[in-house]
């Protein structure tokens, strides 16, 4: 070996060393919160009036239906009804107004009406009970039944908790006599299920035309997850800055028809299943966005060296850690755009060759790119096939709400009461949740349901035997007190 390839060589070895030096000390000089110790706040009160009002609440069968002009508005109106009856400060100390007549929303004058508003916001109405699997219950769907320190019914985590465990909160505070500092608003909508059209956009459409414009907008869509959930070794207090869209996408593929004895080398069925197959097989692809990043940066010191190695040095390793988040597919989530195919039909009988085949793609839209987005990645996936792509339901992905505001600081201190064995982080929702609708009149949209729900508790939304414990219920209560005591 001549002289000089040795020297380029050593001065290789050192650059590499150096390299390895460098990325070590990132790693090492990466923020690593001290630990978190402690249970979560136990309240000692029994409140059970306000567990009586709970139950009264969840035994209105306020069942959300995709065709609205089928909903029975009945339990709609008798809920409205109920909450009126049960805090009669609704229409006294607060102004209580309708918004497309079922829309509820409340207004509790503070002190100082010069400062911008609070919207606290959550949803009445619930998801159906299945009929196939209403004998699974263990306990009736609505009767609101207690059990081990659960109450059981549909909706007592999505969300009908949110609404009373805020009304007891500010029912606690107006019989005490104490003013908020500014104005907080409740609004109550009664198609969350359904994508809020005739409830929460009507509702912020609302505020709008009145030019009420909110400091924040508190709603459901982050909760506090226990140590394990996702593979992550603490537990999260996960806020929602941000959610994904949704996209629906038919795909009507022609063909001649006719009888399945003289077919063509390619039917209808088949030419969609290539399409179906250009789509699976050429996925959005993943990008780390602002929410998502914030996230990792939080808790990757609980994944391991490597992973915080990787977050510690995104610029260098984001191939890598994209890759990994990919496989699975509750962080491959997290990154991309997805495509789910769902729904396929084509002919009626086993003989008979259709003559046209429609498929639908569920899409959830990653911030940053848009519905249209998809609708053009789907064109293109059906390239050179006499294919008709329809949008058939979208709506964009939200903006991203600031993690550095006033109102998150607070909610953090809050949470560190309540949780102070919980890690508070920013993160992306990926479920759609009313509160895209309220960026019309606030840049500081927050998602957070103050309960801590076990992975099993969490799959219980829209799940057979729905509970929340009472320990929650109570805790929900509380914090919201507490919060709307601190929110200055
Ligand atoms: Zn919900």
């Amino acid at each position: 070996m001549n002289f000089s390839l040795k020297r380029m060589l050593y001065v290789l070895a050192l650059l590499l060393l150096l390299g390895a030096a460098v990325i070590l000390l990132r790693t090492m000089m990466f923020n690593s919160p001290p630990e978190k110790v402690g249970s979560p706040l136990v309240v000692k009160d029994s409140l059970s009036y306000s567990i009586e009002r709970f139950q009264g609440a969840l035994r209105i069968p306020t069942v959300s239906n995709n065709v609205y002009d089928s909903t029975d508005f009945y339990s709609f109106e008798r809920f409205g009804v109920y909450l009126s009856q049960v805090y009669p400060m609704l229409g006294k100390q607060l102004d209580s107004f309708r918004v497309n007549k079922y829309g509820l929303v409340y207004r509790w004058k503070g002190k100082d009406p010069s400062l911008k508003p609070y919207l606290f916001t959550a949803h009445y109405d619930v998801v159906p009970v299945q009929e196939a699997t209403r004998h699974l219950w263990t306990h009736a769907p609505f009767g609101a039944e207690i059990a081990d320190g659960k109450i059981y019914s549909r909706g007592t985590l999505d969300d009908k908790c949110s609404v009373i465990s805020l009304l007891e909160a500010v029912k606690m505070h107006v019989d005490s006599g104490f003013v908020p500092k500014r104005d907080i608003y409740l609004a109550f909508g009664h198609d969350e299920e359904c994508g809020g059209r005739n409830g929460a956009l009507q509702i912020a459409q609302y505020f709008k035309s009145k030019e009420i414009e909110f400091e924040a907008v508190f709603d459901e869509g982050g909760v506090v997850t226990v140590k394990g959930t996702g593979g992550i070794d603490a537990d999260l207090a996960l806020v929602g800055i941000a959610e994904k869209g949704n996209a629906n996408v038919s795909v009507k593929v022609k063909k001649a028809g006719g009888h399945s004895s003289m077919p063509a080398s390619v039917t209808a069925l088949g030419a969609a299943s290539q399409i179906i197959t250009n789509l699976e097989s050429n996925q959005f692809e993943p990008r780390i966005i602002p929410p998502v990043k914030n996230m990792l940066s939080n808790v990757c010191h609980t994944m391991g060296f490597a992973a915080k190695m990787a977050v510690a040095n995104s610029e260098i390793f984001e191939p890598v850690l994209l890759k990994v988040l990919t496989e699975k597919p509750s962080t491959n989530a997290m990154v991309r755009t997805t495509t789910a195919m769902t729904m396929i039909s084509g002919s009626s009988a086993p003989n008979v060759l259709p003559q046209e085949v429609v498929f639908v793609g569920n899409f959830r839209v990653l911030p940053g790119e848009s519905v249209e987005d998809v609708i053009t990645h789907v064109k293109k996936a059906a390239e050179g096939f006499d294919a008709e792509v329809t949008l058939l339901q979208g709506n964009e992905p939200s903006a991203i709400s600031p993690s550095n505001t006033r109102s998150i600081e607070l909610l953090k201190a809050n949470i560190e009461k309540y949780y102070p064995n919980a890690l508070m982080t920013p993160y992306l929702t990926m479920a759609s949740t009313d509160s895209r609708h309220y960026y019309i009149v606030s840049d500081n949209v927050y998602r957070f349901m103050p309960a801590q729900l076990t992975e099993k508790e969490q799959a219980l939304m829209h799940g057979i035997d729905e509970y929340i414990s009472i320990d929650n219920f109570k805790r929900m209560i509380f914090f919201y007190k507490d919060f709307m005591e601190m929110l200055d």
